[in-house]
């Protein structure tokens, strides 16, 4: 093969390599925001959470102070009980207690249906605190693997730089030149021939250019989309050895 044919082979899996390795790195601050954020909704319910519990309880513990206001009224009223004169004064006394006592039941199913909704508050806040706990030790480890990921990658891009700078200094400039034009142009520069076709934009070749060719000896460019197209260098395939007899 040809060896600036072979250099344009490297040139472009170190170009692709570097664009790969750079577009995994540019990705890196999103899949980090989505972390934090995945963190932030964690954190928001357990707030809601303990928000909800410290709600019932200053709920519960208002209700307690109506009760025991209705409690000493009706303990007065018990007492009074004792001193009034006529059965009018009883009657009205009566009455009162009673809806005093109404009132105290009342309130004691209040703060019973707070107790039971209590329990379930205090279940939720412990979920939710335990789903904190384990998406905080989640988001840390893959937080430190985004950043194993990306000082790799950047090693990469690195390697990729000194390899290509290298590759420039070998190849011809007419070369490379072409190279530079088709892969601004096409992303890819240098492609295969499969079964006598381009394998990127899938024109058929000339026979007569193809058998120029076969021996990867020239720099020869797709006459529909200008890539250099070689043949791969393994045993062809039953594919090519059949386009070959037709050639
Ligand atoms: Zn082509």
């Amino acid at each position: 093969m040809l060896a600036d044919l072979e250099r344009l082979i490297r040139l472009q899996q170190t170009d692709l390599a570097a664009e790969a390795a750079r577009r995994r790195i540019a990705d890196h601050p999103t899949l980090v925001q989505s972390l934090d954020a995945r963190l932030a909704s964690a954190t928001e319910a357990l707030d809601t959470a303990k928000a909800g519990a410290a709600a019932n309880q200053a709920a519960r513990r208002a209700i307690e102070k109506d009760l025991a206001t209705v409690q000493g009224r009706l303990t007065k009223f018990k007492d009074q009980l004792m001193d009034v004169k006529t059965n009018k004064e009883y009657t009205a006394m009566l009455k009162e207690i009673g809806a005093a006592q109404n009132e105290v039941r009342r309130f004691e199913d209040l703060i019973l249906e707070r107790m039971l909704e209590h329990d379930e508050l205090a279940a939720a806040q412990k979920a939710a605190e335990a789903r904190l706990a384990s998406d905080k030790a989640v988001i840390a480890a893959e937080r430190t693997q985004i950043e194993e990921e990306t000082a790799r990658l950047e090693r990469e891009v690195e390697e990729t730089v000194s390899a290509r700078a290298r590759l420039v200094v070998e190849l011809s400039a007419a070369v490379l030149a072409i190279y530079e034009t088709v892969r601004e142009k096409r992303g890819t520069a240098v492609v295969e021939i499969k079964s006598g076709y381009c394998s990127a934009c899938h024109v058929r070749m000339r026979p007569q250019a193809a058998n120029e060719l076969r021996r990867n000896d020239i720099i020869f460019q797709c006459e529909s989309c200008r890539r250099i197209l070689y043949f791969p260098p393994q045993a062809p395939t039953p594919a090519d050895s059949a386009d070959g007899a037709v050639l």
